[in-house]
């Protein structure tokens, strides 16, 4: 995840050396974040399709080398994608987060980081 770049800040992140995502609790499978470009028009549905099925290949590699080849997860977790959820919680004053809004809600930011930096901000600021 992109944020964590903003050292100003305390983190605490959902840890792949731990989540052991083929355990009941996780569901025994994988979770994916849709990227911004998923839901537009701009690329075919062939493209979305590809995307998705090399998503599910890595989740059954992943399931596979834990499960059949008793890998750790800090082990397999080599193989996760980009697009793989984590949960992450950033502390930091007031001044931090008007940096980071400032950084990450530009026309410049990646679209799924601006995407979630305005969420955020709405939230936080009841405006974009
Ligand atoms: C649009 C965009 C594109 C990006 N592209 C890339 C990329 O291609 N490659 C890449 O590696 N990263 C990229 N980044 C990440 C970027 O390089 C920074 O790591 C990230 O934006 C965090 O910067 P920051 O200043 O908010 O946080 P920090 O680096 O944590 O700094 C926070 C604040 O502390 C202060 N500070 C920090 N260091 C010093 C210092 N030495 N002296 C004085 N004050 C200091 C400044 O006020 C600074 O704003 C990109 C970021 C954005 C927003």
């Amino acid at each position: 995840m992109e944020f964590v770049r903003h050292r100003v800040f305390s983190f605490a992140q959902e840890s792949s050396r731990y989540c052991n995502y083929s355990k009941d609790k996780f569901g025994n499978e994988l979770a994916f974040i849709k990227p911004t470009w998923y839901t537009n028009e701009v690329h075919p549905i062939e493209a979305k399709t590809a995307f998705e099925e090399m998503l599910q290949v890595c989740e059954t590699f992943y399931l596979d080398l834990v499960k059949d080849y008793n890998m750790q997860a800090q082990e397999a977790r080599a193989i996760l994608p980009n697009a793989t959820k984590t949960e992450l919680v950033m502390t930091g004053f007031d001044s931090d987060w008007e940096g980071f809004f400032e950084l990450r809600c530009a026309g410049s930011a990646h679209p799924d980081a601006r995407k979630l930096a305005n969420e955020l901000k709405l939230q936080m600021y009841g405006e974009c």
